[in-house]
């Protein structure tokens, strides 16, 4: 509320009605979940098919009694305690199977009418924003497919092998990069993401700069949910030299995902409509 009295956001109480999926509820995903159940969410969609273990301890949010229980459960208990009025849905499956896909779509969509299952209409996401908090290729990509098909736009994060430096990136289909339109580095050069992660090798992990990136990616939330500020298209971090990278990435003409290219015509189309440009006038 102070936040409206000051003049930051003009309609705060907004969020009550505003509703994030939330996909991987790891070192990222489970703070920013908490920051969003803090600030007052609506609702939160939780996805994850893990376990929370002992050795997640040096990550915030989990404590030792949640060891053994899905991340989506001891999510969602938590989450509870702190904010009883957040409605929470929590879906534990792996959202890269062909079933899990499914589910992962249909619980993204309003309800398709009965009467109308097989209906040509496409179907409407029911929430505001898709925040990716996975760790891997190919859960970005089945994300980036997700929200492709459900026109949705979504935020990507990320934080890396060795645990100094992180991004979050803005994709609203059509109009910015999808997440195939500019291949990362280990995909571009060929290298399976597979064989980078060694055999009882553990990756590197700070809870410092998770937090920090979780902290991006919610602050950018809320200033597009709520219609304040800018909200950032790509910022980076780099721990090292407390350097905080920002650009826009443009979406690729010759993206491979083709529903891509279908989104990237009808935002020109809709860019330069004659209707569009008298009502700018
Ligand atoms: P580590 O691999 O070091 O044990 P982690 O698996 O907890 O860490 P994080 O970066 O902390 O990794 O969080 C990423 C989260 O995303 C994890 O909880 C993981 O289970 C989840 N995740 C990754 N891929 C998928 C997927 N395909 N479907 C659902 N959740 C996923
Ligand atoms: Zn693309």
């Amino acid at each position: 509320m102070a936040l409206q009295r000051m003049g930051i956001v003009s309609n705060y109480t907004h969020i009550r009605q505003c509703c994030v999926a939330v996909v991987g509820v790891g070192g990222v995903g489970s703070v920013a979940s908490e920051m969003l159940t803090r600030c007052g969410i609506g609702r939160l969609l939780l996805y994850d098919y893990d376990t929370v273990e002992l050795a997640n301890m040096n990550r915030l949010f989990y404590k030792p009694e949640h060891a053994g229980l899905f991340k989506t459960e001891a999510a969602s208990r938590t989450l509870t305690e702190i904010n009883p009025d957040v409605a929470i849905e929590q879906f534990n499956l792996n959202v890269t199977t062909t079933s899990g896909f499914e589910a992962f779509l249909d619980s993204l969509c309003e309800p398709r009418d009965v009467n109308d299952a097989s209906s040509s209409i496409p179907r409407r996401s029911r929430v505001d924003l898709v925040l990716s908090c996975v760790d891997n290729y190919e859960a970005r990509i089945t994300v980036n497919q997700a929200c492709l098909e459900l026109n949705q736009t979504w935020f990507e994060s990320g934080v890396s092998e060795d645990a100094v430096s992180g991004h979050i990136q803005k994709l609203v289909p059509g109009e910015n990069a999808c997440f195939e339109c500019v291949p990362p580095l280990v995909v571009a050069s060929g290298i399976d993401e597979r064989t980078l992660k060694r055999e009882g090798v553990c990756a590197a992990s700070l809870p410092t700069t998770m937090g920090l990136v979780a902290a991006m990616l919610v602050q950018n939330a809320l200033k597009y949910m709520l219609g304040f500020g800018e909200v950032a298209s790509y910022v980076g971090y780099n721990a090292l030299k407390d350097f905080f990278p920002t650009m826009a990435v443009g979406a690729n003409l010759e993206c491979r995902n083709s529903i891509c290219r279908r989104r990237q015509q009808e935002y020109k189309a809709f860019m330069v409509s004659p209707e569009q440009v008298a009502k700018l006038k």
